[in-house]
């Protein structure tokens, strides 16, 4: 096979298309030549192509690839933890720390009064322990990476038996499966109880000598109802402390105020909670309603996160620097506000409690001076939902810009609007496309009126 590189032919047409995006021209270049040995190969297969077609088709998977590259989004899914979408955006107090350290030297690792080398995210960590009013915590990369090193920890050889209910063998998504990470971490999984019942005695009867813990997982992403039970944590707490193994908990999302104080949804179990009714340590993720990095926060009993730091996985999921100033400011934050939590600047908690008449107001002034000739524009109540496998059942009140097309599909406007600068989200209905307005920073909505005058 040639090299299709050294082509004069390639080498053209890859500088004629490269104005075109704003891409380095070595990525123009990979992308021309793997697109004509595609079309080479489809050749010798005796498919014919014009040469208008080769570069159309060209040119499309070159937006499409230019489309890939991480960007801003403007999310009108109303879906305020979006995983697809980058789950909780950061307040513009951790993002401002973020620019500090990020761009300049820092106390990492280094003790400032001695001049000794330091401990490294020791004050995230007491400021996460006061947080959760427990004896101690830490953080690493993100929840699954917490519950395997938690689980690593506290099994052992000949003694490596995690008690499960069979209600909670939750699947996350993203290739997260209890019984896989289990199974990762070098537990056996002892499985108990039926889908829809767990008893007391059901836990009590599984404990043998190989018992390391009982693990408890939050159904964050999915609800079960009817005739279902489950004994209370302080219950099976009092049974693990009988038999001297700790009781873990993996509650995921690790909202840390009263979450039906701030929109008419259930309440969300906080690991504050957890660890009073029992819970000898509790994981959750950083992102979720917490609103602050990617990371997994562990808290609970200082013995047990003592034997975690000096697990060696430990060292292969620790937080960079980036994660841990980010975290810091979110934590900070909460201890501030802790009497109001509404008043912190973590965006997810701001749109989950602003009013639907605000929301309402917003859409009106998008609309204003809007003349819709092919689309039947109007403002919509609908629903928005916490997502990010988070409280599966809440949706609370929401406004949407609903359109309806007259001279395009919908899936062909959708399309524009998520290609554009900046990207912007909906859902589409089967006639219609929706821009919820919860989860636009009002600081976007001049954007958004942008967008569609563009697109209509
Ligand atoms: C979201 C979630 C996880 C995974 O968290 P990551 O931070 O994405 O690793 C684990 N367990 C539960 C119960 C969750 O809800």
């Amino acid at each position: 096979m040639s090299d299709l590189s050294s082509l004069p032919a390639v080498e053209k047409l890859a500088a004629a298309l490269s104005p075109e995006v704003s891409l380095p021209r070595p990525l123009v270049n990979l992308f021309v030549r793997r697109e004509i040995q595609t079309f080479r190969e489809k050749l010798i297969a005796e498919e014919r192509h014009s040469r208008e077609e080769m570069e159309a088709s060209i040119k499309e998977s070159l937006h499409a690839f230019e489309n890939s590259r991480l960007q801003p989004v403007i999310n009108a899914t109303g879906v305020l933890i979006h995983t697809n979408l980058g789950r909780s955006p950061l307040g513009p107090r951790a993002a401002g720390a973020l620019q500090k350290i990020a761009t300049g030297y820092s106390n990492l690792e280094f003790d400032l009064p001695s001049g000794a080398r330091g401990k490294r995210a020791g004050y995230l960590e007491t400021a996460l322990a006061c947080l959760l009013e427990t004896e101690a915590a830490t953080a690493v990369n993100n929840c699954a990476a917490a519950l395997v090193l938690t689980l690593r920890t506290l099994v052992a050889d000949g003694k490596n038996e995690v008690i499960v209910s069979r209600s909670e063998l939750v699947e996350i998504g993203g290739g997260f499966r209890i019984p896989e990470i289990l199974e990762t971490s070098g537990a056996k999984l002892v499985e108990v109880g039926a889908t829809n019942k767990t008893h007391l005695y059901d836990y009590e009867k599984a404990i043998t000598a190989q018992t390391a813990l009982i693990l408890k997982v939050h159904r964050s992403n999915f609800y079960i109802g009817g005739f279902v039970g489950e004994p209370e944590i302080p219950e099976i707490a009092e049974l693990c402390k009988k038999h001297g193994f700790p009781l873990v908990e993996d509650l995921g999302s690790g909202a840390m105020m009263n979450t039906e104080d701030l929109a008419p949804i259930d309440h969300e179990p906080t690991p504050q909670e957890c660890l009073r009714r029992g819970i000898d340590l509790v994981i959750f993720s950083g992102d979720k309603l917490l609103g602050g990095p990617q990371s997994g926060i562990i808290g609970g009993r200082a013995d047990l996160i003592a034997e975690i730091k000096k697990e060696p996985f430990f060292r292969a999921v620790r937080c960079d620097k980036l994660i841990l100033t980010t975290l810091q400011e979110s934590i900070d934050q909460y201890l501030e506000v802790r009497a109001d939590p509404a008043s912190s600047d973590v965006p997810v908690l701001t749109f989950l409690g602003t009013s639907t008449k605000d929301l309402r107001d917003r859409a009106e002034k998008i609309l204003s001076g809007f003349s819709s000739g092919n689309v039947a524009v109007s403002i919509e109540d609908t629903l928005a939902r916490p997502g990010g496998g988070t409280m599966p059942r809440a949706e609370f009140p929401s406004i949407a810009l609903k359109l309806v097309p007259s001279n395009q599909s919908v899936p062909k406007l959708a399309k524009k609007l998520r290609v554009g600068s900046p990207a912007l989200v909906g859902y589409t209905t089967d006639d219609a496309l929706f821009l919820d307005l919860r989860t636009i920073f009002p600081a976007d909505d001049a954007c958004v009126a942008k967008a569609l005058a563009q697109v209509l």
